[in-house]
């Protein structure tokens, strides 16, 4: 049986990870399985299990990583026959939820071929990026913008959302020391991550994400060209 790839993004907030997996959907047909949309659509359902999730999100909790890595079992079982590559979105987050998921492949239910896409930015290139970004406040659109002149990604006219009309403001969070603070949590997990996916002998190439999107997408095709996605 051909090995299917499943990517796993992995960057710094900021880094366009959100935006580049959803090149990779529109423009090369992947598919992407987040795991928040796995907990709306759990909860949407209203089973036992999601009765549990709207409880713990609900009280500020954390969904166990064994709960977690059931349901994105349970969402590979039914696309078993769909050839089409994943990218895996917000998940694993921590070293246990890694090995969990390591323990699916290994028992020889899916043939993975695992893939690390590292989208790599320095920290003071982000906190620039983000604290001079500013957001579409339309929940449908939230289109991205930038104050940095270097950007080139100013809206037409100021403070107005050149794709839907709407507020474009700048998060409360995008402040250099909130920044600073979401690195060094992000930090804290993505090296011991980083670690474990060397251990267990994933494929990892760093993609530069210190440059506009469609160059990065450009250079992700050439990168993984040799790996016959
Ligand atoms: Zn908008």
């Amino acid at each position: 049986m051909k090995k299917r790839t499943l990517l796993i993004f992995t960057g710094p907030p900021g880094s366009g990870k959100g935006s580049l997996s959803q090149l990779c959907v529109s423009k090369l047909g992947f598919k992407q399985v987040s795991t928040g949309n796995l907990c709306r659509q759990e909860i949407a359902k209203g089973t036992q299990t999601g009765e549990k999730i709207d409880f713990l999100i609900k009280s500020g909790k954390l969904v166990p990583d064994g709960l977690i890595t059931q349901m994105v079992y349970d969402w590979f079982l039914e696309q078993l026959d769909d050839g089409a590559l994943v990218i895996l979105d917000g998940y694993p987050r921590t070293v246990r939820q890694a090995e969990l998921f390591h323990k699916m492949i290994l028992d020889g239910t899916f043939p993975f071929r695992v893939v690390v896409v590292q989208l790599a930015l320095d920290d003071e290139a982000i906190v620039k990026r983000l604290s001079s970004r500013f957001v579409c406040q339309n929940k449908q659109c939230q289109a991205i913008y930038s104050a940095n002149p270097d950007a080139n990604m100013m809206p037409e006219k100021e403070g107005i959302c050149d794709t839907c009309g709407g507020e474009v403001r700048r998060r409360k969070d995008d402040v250099p020391e909130v920044i600073r603070e979401r690195l060094r949590i992000y930090h804290q997990h993505a090296h011991p991550l980083l670690d474990f996916y060397n251990r267990v002998g994933y494929r990892v190439f760093k993609l530069d994400a210190d440059q506009p999107i469609k160059n990065m997408l450009h250079q992700f095709e050439q990168e993984t060209d040799g790996l016959a996605l």
